[in-house]
């Protein structure tokens, strides 16, 4: 279809009327409208209604891994579709896409974690681990082993379960009631002042103390993300999960790591645990799954924990969506695997990490308000700091990061800032398919929209 500017003045004008959008302001969508309407995407590449391109430094929302405009994805997903567009998996019913998926995320995935769930997405995927570990425990019989320990900062969803998982006030805050036996432990991040990395490693100990203090037997399992995303991409120390899982062992906690965004080489290895060689007994995973063509995700549990379910679970599990293994998805995710394996994209992303790393370091000793620099393959952040070598903040009400990001967008770039509790926080995730000179325009154009906010600011 031909676009044409007064064809986007109508669009905007039904999108205020009639669009309610997720995670944005429902006043700023009345004031401004959508300004940005995309049409077209291509590699890292997005293209809105006025033919501008733009830098999807954010692989949209952390998933389109493959990169935009993968016409193998739309092909397997049109031949899916005429061959079998639709057919149930509950009770009794398989298919061919939904198998042999679940076979290959067996091969894929650490350890023993051999059988999957399927579900449309990550929310679904951790209400899902949640409500399968709780199950797990009560069919065992220790229906009192019912609380999830997650972390401060953590994200894993917006239904009501993930909701309650994460540990962002400001999504518990914009609703009234949460669903209940869900305990925050610190993470292992440290917003202002010095510390150390052994600081940062108490946030381990408090796993311990929150188990011990609530009485282990009450404790189904501890949830986290091997590096938090939505939270400010944090890394943790080098100890950090070897002790959780150590924690976990010793009280019978089932560990749930959160993949949905590190998985599927987002961080340079194919689950981001494995930078710490530690096995989840549970795992969460959406987003890169199908690279964002269409919507998946999955729980994968490992074999003791099926083993103990295939003895133990008697009856219907009264668990599970319309589009479990949805014939579609599940053909499109077969396949995005396959190009992500086939095109090396994984190795990719090791090797434009370290570039990003160079990168973002470059940034770091030009401008004198960046520092806290980190990234894990294609998912890194700088911060914007008042003092870096006091780990001081700028005063929250000077917006400094919301000012980098628009100045990002200005120069065609769209990357994203994370200010909870006062953080000036630049998240940077581009598709793993990125090269090395678009990395550079990526750094470039931060060098550039830093120099015009740094001057706003002294
Ligand atoms: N877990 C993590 C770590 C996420 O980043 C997200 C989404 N950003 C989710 C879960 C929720 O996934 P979805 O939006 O697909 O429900």
């Amino acid at each position: 279809m031909e676009q044409t500017l007064s064809n986007k003045a109508e669009l905007i004008e039904l999108d205020k009327k009639h669009f309610l959008h997720p995670t944005s302001s429902i006043q700023a969508q009345q004031k401004t409208g959508a300004p940005l309407v995309f049409t077209e995407g291509n590699g890292i590449y997005l293209k809105d209604m006025e033919g501008d391109m733009y830098i999807d430094g954010m692989s949209s929302l952390w998933n389109v891994n493959i990169g935009h405009g993968r016409k193998e994805l739309a092909e397997v997903a049109a031949e899916q579709m005429n061959k079998l567009a639709f057919s149930s998996t509950f009770s009794g019913f398989s298919h061919e896409p939904a198998i042999r998926l679940a076979k290959k995320l067996a091969d894929l995935a650490p350890g023993n974690l051999n059988v999957s769930f399927f579900t449309s997405g990550g929310s679904e995927a951790n209400d899902s681990a949640i409500k399968l570990v709780r199950h797990y425990w009560k069919v065992k019989g220790f229906p009192e082993r019912k609380k999830v320990i997650t972390r401060k900062r953590g994200y894993h969803g917006v239904s009501m379960g993930s909701t309650s998982a994460t540990g962002i006030p400001e999504f518990h805050a914009m609703t009234t009631s949460l669903a209940p036996d869900f305990l925050y432990a610190p993470t292992p991040y440290i917003v202002e002042g010095e510390f150390t990395e052994e600081d940062l490693m108490k946030a381990a100990q408090e796993v311990r103390k929150m188990i011990e203090s609530e009485g282990p037997e009450t404790i189904a399992a501890f949830m986290a993300e091997p590096i938090q995303g939505a939270g400010g991409i944090i890394v943790p120390p080098e100890k950090y999960f070897e002790e959780i899982r150590n924690i976990c062992d010793e009280y019978g906690v089932l560990f749930i790591a959160d993949e949905v965004i590190t998985g599927f080489g987002r961080t340079g290895k194919m689950f981001g645990l494995e930078h710490w060689d530690v096995v989840p007994d549970v795992m969460t995973i959406a987003k890169g799954i199908s690279s964002g063509y269409v919507p998946l995700g999955a729980v994968m549990i490992n074999d003791e924990i099926h083993r103990e379910l295939i003895k133990y679970s008697k009856g219907t599990l009264f668990h599970g969506f319309t589009y479990s293994g949805h014939p579609v998805g599940c053909a499109v995710a077969l396949k995005n695997i396959e190009l992500i394996e086939e095109e090396r994209l994984i190795e990719n992303a090791a090797e434009m990490g370290q570039e990003l790393e160079k990168g973002l370091k470059y940034l770091e000793e030009k401008h004198w308000s960046v520092g806290r620099v980190r990234n894990v393959g294609l998912l890194g952040a700088f911060e914007l700091l008042a003092d870096r070598d006091k780990n001081t903040r700028f005063d929250a009400t000077q917006g400094v990061a919301g000012k980098v990001v628009q100045e990002c967008l200005k120069r065609n770039l769209i990357v994203r800032s994370v200010t909870y509790e006062g953080t000036d926080i630049i998240a940077i995730a581009p598709p793993l398919s990125i090269t090395k000179e678009e990395i550079k325009d990526i750094i470039s154009i931060f060098d550039d929209a830093v120099s015009a906010v740094e001057t706003t600011l002294k």
